[in-house]
């Protein structure tokens, strides 16, 4: 006789497969917000509208747990603090609880608002292997009126490279002409290796026109450019999660295990730095990311 408490081994392979598939999705959002590829603000949000899905399903106490910053001890004191019980998950939280928790990640962890005034001098960046260069690709095929800064390098060029249109190449000694003659908004040394350097006037001269320029630079350069120009408009490319970052950077593993571990730590200290940026985009979809940025500073 079939005891019908007991589900069928169909049923019971189903569930289990559906809830290590459940966990591993939790898992995955608690990456993205330890690396800060989503604020803990956006998870939550996701949480509450949507309970049924992986976000509404993490209990608070993983969730806060998942913050940098917070350990057990200061976990304990904040929900006693809320009045949230540790069993609870985040898309079963009460309407009171709901208010208390997004008010108290504010009051910690504030996200920035776009400052105003902001210049027609885009400045796109974000961590290695996020896009950047397929999506500044993109707005130039897409959005002739925007023009791409063409940087110098060092390097040499690669296959189907153009001198002129892809990079400016030149060597060491006419880069730091470059340098001394003051024709560089900003330059830096990227991966160690080569220099890479914006020359000023294109850029002056296409914004005495009216026209919107986009650097497509690396982080210290964007830091250079705030510096230089304040009023720039500062862009921060972000993937769409912590885990395809990590199979964009690491993709084929041909890297020994150090070299991995190199990259991963690089990744998460770029990630980092996203706040000091105007607005942050999200790598999604090619060209929806490039039609956003391509329209930030109409
Ligand atoms: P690649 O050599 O692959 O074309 O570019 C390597 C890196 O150099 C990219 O991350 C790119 O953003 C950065 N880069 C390209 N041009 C410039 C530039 O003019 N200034 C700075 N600071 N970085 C640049």
């Amino acid at each position: 006789m079939v005891d019908s408490r007991t589900p069928p081994e169909v049923d019971r392979v189903e569930a289990s497969r559906r809830a290590v598939a459940a966990r591993r999705a939790r898992a995955a959002l608690k990456k993205d917000v330890a690396t800060r590829v989503i604020t803990p603000q956006a998870l939550l949000e996701r949480a509450l509208a949507e309970p049924e899905s992986p976000a509404g399903a993490m209990r608070v106490t993983e969730f806060l747990t998942s913050i940098p910053a917070i350990g057990e001890g200061k976990r304990d004191r904040i929900l006693a603090e809320l009045g949230i019980s540790p069993v609870k998950r985040l898309g079963g939280l009460g309407a009171r609880q709901r208010v208390d928790l997004r008010g108290f990640l504010d009051a910690r962890w504030p996200e920035t608002a776009p400052r105003r005034g902001r210049s027609r001098l885009l400045v796109l960046a974000g961590p290695t292997a996020v896009g950047k260069g397929t999506v500044a690709a993109q707005i130039k095929s897409h959005h002739p009126e925007i023009m791409l800064s063409v940087s110098a390098t060092t390097r040499s060029p690669r296959p189907g490279e153009v001198d002129g249109e892809h990079y400016f190449f030149v060597d060491d000694d006419e880069f730091d002409r470059m340098i001394a003659a003051g024709e560089l908004l900003e330059h830096a040394t990227v991966h160690n290796r080569h220099r890479y350097g914006t020359p000023r006037a294109p850029i002056d001269e296409a914004l005495a026109e009216g026209r919107t320029v986009l650097l497509e630079i690396d982080l210290q350069g964007a830091r250079q450019v705030r510096s230089a120009e304040p009023s720039a408009t500062l862009v921060f490319l972000l993937p769409p999660s912590w885990d395809e970052l990590v199979d964009r950077l690491v993709g084929r593993g041909t890297e020994d295990d150090e070299e991995r571990a190199r990259r991963l730590r690089t990744a998460k200290v770029e990630l980092a730095s996203q706040f000091e940026f105007d607005y942050r985009v999200v790598n999604d979809d090619v060209a929806r990311a490039a039609d956003e940025i391509a329209t930030l500073v109409d």
